[in-house]
């Protein structure tokens, strides 16, 4: 067997590795059933205990009470741009959406096709989406307030989550989900790809306070209804059965070896002073984000030249750290680091930055 890497992908991303390492030892023989989780029917006891437990754990890990759901949709954070709209703006009143980049404007765009009213209180567009919006006025009547809680592709996040009173917060916690707890109460739906922070690609988690349930029109077809996913336990169709039980496996992780999110959210502290401080003290390297906006997830940076962003993403994979490529749209280096990647991983390529910037610098 070939080496592992350190996987700095932005998603899919790396998963902890004794989380693999559970899925390979029960694979062809799931708890005694004689068969892999892959081949056992949804319908099974088995799947039933499984989806359950990943919702019990999510609860658990978020502080969640009986006053939320936990569904688990197909068609990734980008099905979830055109359902929220769909389900929960009401009659007659705006959506509020604030725009900090890629993912921000889909989800805009997405309700925008739908002819909502759609207002964009806040956007940190004007100087590329380096920084978070401070200033936002939230219209009285809005239907919700939508907003991308961490920016995979610009390296932004929310320190501290917008307020909005009694309006509703949706949010895209596509790559910060797990990876440091707060207070759900204010949130009317939360939604997470799951293939940055929580597991493979295919499904998404969706956090929904029961009440927005009330919201969803008749006349929707069944697959894009929550009422449809939140009355059959995500089961009106078959799910994503390996994606859901590799997401049970990372949030078991996370609350029996991490030892749940405060500790999570220390971890990733720490992950993000030292890459962050490495950066600022070198001249070579240069982040991109205010600093006051910088993501723990999402660590993105630029070289000098990009000649030799190119040729330090290359000699990167050579050293063993991969995906180190910023995304395609904007260009320069990023290095994600999510809550599978340890301190060893933000070690290692620290110390390969300060080789590489000891030889090119
Ligand atoms: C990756 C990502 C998405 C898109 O997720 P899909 O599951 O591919 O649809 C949306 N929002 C954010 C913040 C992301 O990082």
């Amino acid at each position: 067997m070939g080496e592992r890497i350190y996987n700095f992908n932005a998603g899919p991303a790396a998963l902890p590795l004794p989380v693999l390492e559970e899925i390979q030892s029960e694979l062809l023989d799931f708890k005694g059933s004689g068969m892999s989780i892959m081949e056992v029917s949804h319908r099974s006891k088995w799947f039933d205990d499984v989806i359950n437990e990943a919702i019990e754990r999510t609860k658990r890990l978020l502080g969640l009470g009986d006053d939320f759901d936990v569904l688990f949709i197909q068609g990734g954070a980008s099905l979830q741009f055109c359902m929220i709209p769909m389900n929960l703006s009401l009659k007659d009143r705006p959506v509020d959406y604030i725009n900090t980049g890629t993912w921000s404007a889909k989800a805009i765009k997405e309700a925008d096709i739908q002819g909502k009213d759609v207002h964009v209180i806040a956007s940190s567009e004007d100087r590329n989406f380096a920084y978070i919006p401070k200033e936002y006025q939230v219209s009285k009547d809005a239907s919700y307030l939508h907003f991308t809680s961490n920016n995979t592709i610009k390296g932004t996040q929310w320190a501290q989550f917008p307020g909005a009173g009694d309006i509703p917060l949706v949010c895209d916690m596509s790559s910060d989900i797990m990876s440091r707890p707060f207070d759900a109460k204010p949130f009317g739906l939360i939604y997470a790809g799951a293939q940055k922070n929580i597991g493979p690609s295919g499904t998404a988690m969706v956090i929904i306070r029961k009440d927005m349930l009330e919201r969803t029109p008749d006349n929707l077809p069944s697959m894009l209804k929550y009422t449809t996913f939140s009355g059959k336990n995500s089961m009106y169709n078959t799910p994503s059965c390996i994606v859901i039980y590799t997401i049970n496996l990372v949030l078991k992780w996370l609350e029996e070896t991490v030892g749940g999110l405060e500790k999570m959210q220390q971890i990733n502290g720490e992950k993000g002073s030292l890459i962050y401080d490495f950066i600022d003290q070198s001249d070579f390297y240069k982040g991109t984000a205010d600093k006051d906006s910088r993501s723990l997830m999402n660590v993105t940076f630029r070289l000098p030249s990009e000649d030799l962003e190119k040729k330090f993403v290359a000699e990167g994979l050579k050293e063993g750290l991969g995906g180190l490529k910023g995304h395609r749209s904007v260009g320069g280096c990023r290095a994600s680091i999510y809550n599978a990647s340890g301190l060893d991983a933000v070690k290692a390529l620290i110390d390969f930055m300060g080789d590489f910037e000891k030889k090119e610098g």
